[in-house]
């Protein structure tokens, strides 16, 4: 690192921790190489006969790192949010399959029962046609019995009127 010549600066708000876990300040390069491009540095680096560790980071470098973390966040969010979602349409469309096949199945039922009772209407119908058919019977077995009655009346009085 060619940044010997610097000069101390203020605290930054989300500047990085050095190896001491105390908050880097920003120093300020003075070197050829790097004139005037700010750094960040163990807070104690500057003080005279303050132990300090060699923590060093370019402060253009750091929030570049720092965009590109907030890019893979991101990234990583809407990759969760898309699997979510694509969860929730799987799910949906299994919902929506299961309710598809629940109405066939309530469907089938219907008809079902919708034969059933067709059958029994139809067969309720025929039950109707046979007792008609009984009705029928009992007025020709009633016109037989009177035509015997007149027969008889007719022999009754016949005798009578003979006698
Ligand atoms: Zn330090």
């Amino acid at each position: 690192m060619t940044s010997s010549g610097s000069s101390s600066s203020h605290e930054i708000h989300g500047a990085p921790t050095c190896n001491c876990e105390k908050r880097c300040v920003i120093f300020i390069s003075k070197t050829a190489k790097n004139p005037n491009r700010r750094f960040f540095g163990c807070t104690y680096f500057n003080e005279k006969n303050t132990p300090h560790c060699n923590y060093f980071m370019w402060e253009d470098e750091f929030i570049a790192s720092q965009a590109r973390m907030v890019q893979l966040k991101e990234t990583a969010i809407i990759n969760h949010y898309e699997r979510d979602m694509e969860a929730m349409k799987i799910q949906m469309n299994r919902d929506l399959e299961d309710k598809i096949n629940q109405l066939e199945k309530d469907i089938l039922l219907a008809k079902d029962i919708l034969e059933r009772d067709i059958e029994a209407v139809r067969f309720q119908v025929n039950e109707s046609r046979v007792t008609r058919m009984n009705w029928k019977q009992y007025v020709g077995m009633l016109g037989l019995l009177i035509v015997a009655f007149v027969i008889f009346f007719c022999i009754w009085k016949y005798t009578k009127l003979s006698k």
